[in-house]
């Protein structure tokens, strides 16, 4: 039986998962630094998009099949090496996400009040690495930088109202700093056209539902030139967008509590203030003859105590693995990892690593689809690692002193969300610390 470790329980390490046991003779152990399953769907996906969350539900009956395991607090790098995974693993699939977040490259960039949305994101979820304390939103006026789709995510949390969220799963302590939010404005800002967005048009429809807040366009940026105009002519998902960026501009504020404004055609060239940030400076773009946005020098200033960047996630290399820092990735090809320009034994990715931080949840089942197909067409020729007794892996763990959540653990910790979250009339509350994960996974084990 081959010996397989996916290393990271998001969307893309679960599917492989799931490929690995609808079609191998294997055992497949499934690693993640933090001690819950399913990655973004846990820490990424919104608070009030429950639909999608619930596709923890189709990941999660992956993860029950007897020849899976969850090790969840397991590090890869820290608690665990590559030369420990080789030891114990005959194959080993890299699916660890893109936990970095891209930046602007501009002055004030690390100014207290200028973060990112992954950031921001992280915190309303609950990520166990994000103090409850980092955010506080006391700020006014707040800029959004980007236009996909966690731009939306970040700016519709921001502009809904706490009783709108209440019965979601957020963390407690997300609720109490929502409920006290000063937040009125939100500049949603672009620094192409709206032709160009990358949002999607049922995430963007959300944004003009809002029962708090109103969002307000100027006519003047949805001007296109005519090959962009028959380019959007021609598209019907592009057409939907623009249909309701369309209808936005005919809106007139309609005196809600908040406002959020969608802005084409602007760059941020500096971020303003000495201790903190207190404004954003904007240049006008156009777009030159590949598409790009290039500045015009006509430049305004922005008011602005928070400032979130939300132009996409990066990779992380991993000690020991190859990355490619331009892109972002582990290199491969059809996700056999690439090593000194040839193919790696045993080594494989899936997910974001493979293929950078682009399409949904659904897009890593096609590519940890054809992951797995390349292990399983290896398997006959991957030579077996030394050490074969499951066992010896839990071992070596234990001897480094980790914690490490089983998926008895996690339904310790599902428990007590459930339990926390009844009591105050939710499905659910996420504990957002590692220490109080750790100890509803210790202390449930064996009390199912
Ligand atoms: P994204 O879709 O790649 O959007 C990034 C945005 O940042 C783009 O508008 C981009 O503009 C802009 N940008 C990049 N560099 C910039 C710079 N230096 N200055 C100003 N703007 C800059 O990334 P994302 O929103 O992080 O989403 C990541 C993936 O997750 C996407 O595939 C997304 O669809 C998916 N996602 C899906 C959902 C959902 O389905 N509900 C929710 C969240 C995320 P340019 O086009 O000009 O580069």
């Amino acid at each position: 039986m081959l010996r397989v470790a996916v290393v990271g329980c998001g969307p893309g390490g679960v599917y492989s998962v799931g490929a690995l046991v609808q079609h191998g003779d294997v055992a497949v152990d499934v690693l993640d630094r933090v001690p819950s399953p399913f990655g973004l769907v846990r820490y990424g996906v919104a608070p009030d998009h429950p639909k999608i969350q619930s596709i923890s539900g189709a990941l999660e009956k992956v993860l029950e099949h007897p020849a899976v395991r969850f090790l969840g607090n397991v590090e890869v790098g820290t608690h665990l090496r590559l030369d420990d995974l080789h030891r114990h693993y005959d194959g080993l699939i890299f699916a660890n996400g893109a936990s970095l977040d891209r930046r602007l490259s501009i002055p004030g960039e690390d100014l207290p009040g200028s973060t990112s949305a992954t950031d921001f994101v992280s915190w309303y979820s609950g990520h166990p690495d994000t103090p409850a304390g980092r955010f506080s939103l006391d700020a006014r006026r707040v800029a959004v930088i980007g236009m996909g789709n966690v731009a939306l995510d970040v700016t519709r949390i921001l502009a809904k109202s706490h009783d709108e969220l209440r019965t979601t799963d957020l963390p407690d302590h997300v609720l109490q700093a929502l409920a006290v939010s000063r937040v009125e404005d939100i500049h949603l800002i672009g620094r192409r056209g709206p032709a160009q967005a990358r949002f999607t048009t049922k995430e963007l429809r959300e944004l003009g539902e809002l029962a708090h807040a109103d969002v307000l366009l100027d006519p003047h940026d949805l001007d296109m030139d005519e090959a962009t105009a028959q380019r959007v002519a021609d598209d019907a998902a592009l057409r939907r967008n623009i249909d309701v960026l369309r209808e936005w501009s005919t809106r007139s504020p309609g005196g809600r509590e908040r406002r959020v404004h969608v802005r084409f055609m602007l760059r941020p060239v500096e971020i303003l203030g000495d201790t903190h940030v207190t404004g954003l400076r904007l240049e006008r773009t156009r777009l030159d003859a590949n598409g790009n946005a290039v500045g015009t020098g006509e430049q305004s200033t922005l008011d602005t105590q928070l400032v979130l960047r939300s132009v996409g996630y990066r990779g992380l290399a991993l000690a020991g693995m190859p990355f490619d820092t331009a892109t972002g990735v582990i290199p491969n090809v059809g996700g056999r990892v690439l090593r000194d320009g040839g193919v790696a034994m045993g080594e494989y990715v899936a997910g974001w690593i493979k293929r950078g931080p682009t399409g949904v949840i659904g897009t890593n089942k096609h590519d940890a689809n054809e992951t797995v197909a390349a292990l399983l067409a290896d398997a006959p020729t991957l030579p077996r690692a030394p050490v074969r007794d499951p066992d010896a892996v839990l071992r070596l763990l234990h001897d480094r002193g980790v914690d490490v959540v089983t998926w008895e653990g996690w339904r310790a910790i599902q428990r007590t969300e459930a339990r926390l979250g009844q009591a105050q009339g939710r499905a659910r509350a996420k504990l957002a610390d590692r220490e109080s994960l750790l100890r509803a996974a210790n202390e449930g084990v064996g009390h199912a």
